[in-house]
């Protein structure tokens, strides 16, 4: 019986098993952790530079059409206005820029987030 028992007790896990076991463990775990906040941070910065490219679109399309005139003070208001119209992500944290050079204003919309992409667009002013 109790060389049977001795037996048994040898296909356990001695306690320094067990430590190195928990040790990759949890080295698995941080490095998994760690990748998919990086996957999160990159999801949401394409997020952000897409509706930041959509409403550079709309801006543009918007003065196609007539209607809103190619103007430094009214494509401004129109920028500041287009978060509250559409609740897209981090739009809060959008910075607009807005300047007339040679007949042509040019827009920049930049995330104080996602710092790396300035979306751009440079629309012409209609002659005459
Ligand atoms: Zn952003």
């Amino acid at each position: 019986m109790l060389t049977k028992w001795k037996k048994q007790s040898k296909k356990g896990f001695t306690l320094i098993e067990l430590v190195v076991i928990m040790l990759a463990l949890s080295i698995l775990a941080a490095a998994g952790t760690a990748s998919y906040n990086g996957m999160v941070i990159h999801f949401t910065e394409r997020t952000c530079i897409d509706s930041r490219t959509e409403a550079a679109q709309s801006l543009v399309s918007a003065c196609l059409q007539g209607e809103l005139s190619v103007d430094v003070n009214a494509i401004e208001t129109w920028l500041q206005n287009y978060p509250t119209k559409n609740q897209t992500n981090d739009s809060e944290h959008w910075e607009y820029d807005v300047q007339e050079n040679n007949g042509k204003i040019q827009v920049e919309i930049r995330c104080r987030r996602h710092t790396d992409e300035t979306v751009t667009r440079t629309i012409s002013k209609p002659l005459g």
